[in-house]
């Protein structure tokens, strides 16, 4: 006998998603859960729930305020959420999203004036729910002959399906409509899922000598398959379990097919397996295959299959287990693909090895989170740097995502000084250390503080090691004050003291520098013991004093600016830092009372260098010697005045007095 078993049999999406949903209200002990109705239909999964506390309730009535009703995959219509919430009762909602997105339309399209048609069975509760999101008025036609006798009022029609509807009733009735009503919208919202299960049973069905429909008899899907699956092959058994066949039945067949409705849990469809291939004993089977496997137990196997919504692992036993995809990773955005792929050997933690499904629930997730919790303890005694990525902010701190656990960081602690707008910092990965845990509550508090002082004090441990009068280093200008630049020379800073930044006179450090530029810098000075650090910026090879040895010679005549005008003379730049003196008797080839009877400031002038002292930093120079002599003076030259004689013939451009100071005087 060959056995051929339809892909699509058993659970689909929508159910297998409710009953995860349905498995963690079932954790959650300090509440009361009802499901509104079995879960699902099948007797197996219903009173296995109810054994742990979550049976069904006909009414909303039946709960109490502070209940839980848990909403199943076939939906509920509007009234009822609000009584629930008037009620202040809870409501955990595993309405299939197929099925929601028709309750969306149907009230969309009430708002707008549509007559709502709904194709489906009137005692369905899918099609109930529906119906209840637009105050029941929907024209429910389960036939070709409901919709030929139906009396349609002027308005237009939105047409929608019974999720689990027969395609080809389906298709017949929207036919006939279109042909009756001109303004028409139709939603075929049939389940891609029930279509393919439906295409499915009937090619299987089809070489097939006897077909085997295994689910609830009141469930509507599973009653389509049978009417599909008999039409095309006249031996067609519609069962709960398999203990309902007689073996006599199929022992005479040579090709029997199975499939088998959503609600039909996977161990129902591998007991029939088990039973048409003479094994003695589905149960015994089952217990020795889980014989070595508890609930908490942390086992290998290899990922076999890889859905969109679970991820099939061999274990090694007869029993495959399953790791539903929200227990494949903390993180929301990754899908079963990314984290496994077929082949691979992976760890997990067995949540359950009893469950209705019969297969054993597997989670990788609650593997790691424990992994990463012991490191994360491990990393807070040991004192380790994490990274982590800032999520946000939250009441005087920020929130750091690490391997799924979330860890608060004060504002205090979040940098090197406290910051009350932390907001800047979202998005960014961050340095910290675990400096608080509260294990119980699985909470850690972090500092990037911490962090930041570690580095810095290695930085600076580094730099007092190696650091000496004249080393070079690239800096960044960290701020600026009156009397200088603060220079980060990389952990530690330094002042670039403002006579330092240049050769020329300047009144502030921002004429030479801006905070954040990066310079080259070097020691001048460092005292270990008080920390400081003097730093040289301007370079020797700059200083004018020595460019200017290349340009002027005694004798040699060059053009000046006079910069600064004085009672026994005028000073004049050579070039930007070296001004030379010009006597007042140098002025003219004639005697004048005041310097400024010839010359005035910015002036420029062409000039013999008389004389040059290097060492102090003083030169002479004069006009006169380039002029012609005039005829001899009948008098003799005024006495230069005791102060003006001391004065110096030359100078170095002068610190205190600029230039524009001599000009204001
Ligand atoms: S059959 Fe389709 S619509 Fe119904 S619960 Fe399953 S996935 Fe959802």
């Amino acid at each position: 006998m060959e056995i051929t078993v339809a892909k699509s049999a058993g659970f689909c999406f929508g159910v297998a998603r409710a009953l995860e949903m349905v498995e963690q209200c079932a954790q959650d002990k300090e509440t009361t859960y009802h499901t509104l109705g079995p879960i699902i239909h099948n007797k197996h999964v219903v009173d296995e729930l109810a054994g742990r506390g979550i049976a069904p309730i006909e009414s909303v009535s039946e709960a109490k305020p502070g209940d839980n009703v848990i909403v199943r995959t076939h939906g509920v219509g509007k009234a009822v959420y609000e009584e629930m919430k008037n009620r202040e009762i809870g409501i955990t909602d595993v309405t299939c999203p197929f099925v929601k997105k028709i309750h969306n339309i149907v009230e969309k399209h009430y708002k707008e004036g549509y007559t709502i048609v709904i194709i489906g069975d009137k005692n369905h509760p899918e099609v109930q729910g529906i119906n209840g999101w637009c105050e029941n008025k929907a024209v429910i036609l389960g036939s070709e002959e409901e919709a030929k006798s139906a009396k349609f009022d002027e308005k237009p029609l939105c047409v929608v399906s019974q999720t689990t509807f027969m395609q080809k009733i389906f298709k017949k009735i929207v036919f006939f409509l279109k042909n009756t009503c001109n303004d028409i919208l139709i939603f075929d919202t049939i389940c891609s899922a029930t279509e393919e299960r439906q295409n499915e049973a009937h090619a299987l069905a089809s070489v097939s000598d006897m077909m085997i429909v295994l689910g609830g008899r009141n469930s509507s899907n599973t009653q389509k398959l049978y009417s599909i699956c008999k039409s095309v092959c006249a031996e067609t058994y519609v069962l709960e379990h398999i203990g309902e066949l007689d073996a006599q039945l199929y022992n005479n067949s040579k090709k029997v097919g199975i499939t088998a409705g959503a609600s039909t849990p996977a161990v129902i469809i591998k007991e029939a397996i088990c039973k048409m291939e003479n094994f003695e004993s589905f149960e015994s089977l089952v217990e020795e295959s889980l014989k070595t496997l508890n609930t908490g137990d942390v086992v290998k196997g290899t990922v076999i299959e890889v859905r969109p919504n679970e991820v099939i692992v061999d274990l090694g036993a007869k029993q495959d287990g399953f790791i539903p995809a929200g227990e494949i990773s903390d993180d929301p955005n990754v899908t079963t693909a990314d984290i496994v792929k077929p082949g691979d050997e992976i760890e997990v933690f067995v949540v359950r090895v009893n469950d209705a499904d019969g297969n054993i629930i597997l989670s990788k997730r609650k593997l790691d989170s424990a992994k990463t919790w012991e490191a994360v303890k491990a990393a807070a005694e040991e004192g380790t740097v994490l990274e982590g990525k800032v999520t946000e902010t939250v009441n005087k701190g920020m929130i750091v995502a690490y391997k799924g656990y979330k860890v608060f960081i004060p504002e205090s602690q979040a940098s090197e000084r406290r910051v009350s707008d932390l907001s800047g910092l979202v998005g960014n990965v961050v340095a910290f250390k675990i400096i608080d845990i509260n294990e119980r509550r699985k909470r850690l508090v972090g500092s990037v503080r911490s962090v930041l002082e570690a580095q810095k004090k290695e930085l600076e441990e580094k730099f007092w090691a190696d650091a000496e009068v004249g080393k070079i280093y690239n800096g960044v200008v960290k701020s600026l004050t009156n009397f200088g630049a603060f220079v980060d020379i990389g952990g530690v800073d330094g002042l670039v003291h403002i006579s330092e930044l240049s050769w020329k006179h300047i009144k502030h450090p921002s004429e030479v520098v801006s905070e954040g530029d990066a310079i080259e810098v070097y020691i001048k000075d460092i005292n270990a013991e008080t920390k400081k650090i003097s730093l040289g910026f301007k370079k020797a090879e700059d200083n004018p004093w020595e460019v200017v040895k290349s340009k002027i010679e005694v004798g040699g005549t060059t053009t000046v600016k006079v910069v600064r005008i004085m009672p026994y003379g005028a000073f004049a730049e050579i070039i930007p830092g070296v001004d030379g003196l010009i006597h007042i008797s140098q002025i003219a080839n004639r005697r004048i009372e005041k310097p400024q009877d010839e010359l005035e400031l910015g002036q420029e002038v062409e000039v013999q260098v008389t004389e040059i002292d290097w060492d102090a930093k003083k030169i002479a120079l004069s006009i006169r010697a380039l002029l012609a002599p005039e005829a001899p003076a009948e008098e003799a030259a005024p006495e230069v005045p005791a102060a003006e004689e001391a004065a110096p013939v030359a100078e170095e451009a002068p610190a205190e007095e600029t230039p524009a100071e001599a000009d204001a005087e």
